[in-house]
């Protein structure tokens, strides 16, 4: 997943801009995620015929992205959480043990 850097203030955005959404700077570089993050809020989708869960996650980053989180099947909020991709869209499983 592909953040981008602001050299003029430091932070970090996800998706990409033309310009900082937190200076209005446009040195604005490409830089890998760390993929790793925490639930931020969630709520389970029962229009399925398999429920899923949409997410807010809280990027370690500091960049907040809207998701799927797979292989949680009781979420909690500030669960450790770490990116993995399924048909080409990032989601979010469990953190791995230390
Ligand atoms: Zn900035």
């Amino acid at each position: 997943m592909i953040l981008q850097f602001c050299r003029s203030c430091q932070k970090y955005q996800y998706y990409p801009r033309p310009i900082c959404v937190a200076c209005g700077g446009d040195d604005l570089w490409p830089v890998e995620a760390a993929g790793t993050g925490v639930v931020d809020s969630f709520t389970v989708v029962h229009r399925a015929e398999t429920p899923y869960t949409v997410a807010r996650v809280s990027l370690t980053e500091g960049p907040i992205v809207l998701t799927h989180l797979v292989d949680i099947p009781d979420p909690v909020c500030d669960q450790p959480v770490r990116l993995d991709w399924r048909d080409g869209l990032p989601v979010f499983r469990p953190s791995l043990p230390e």
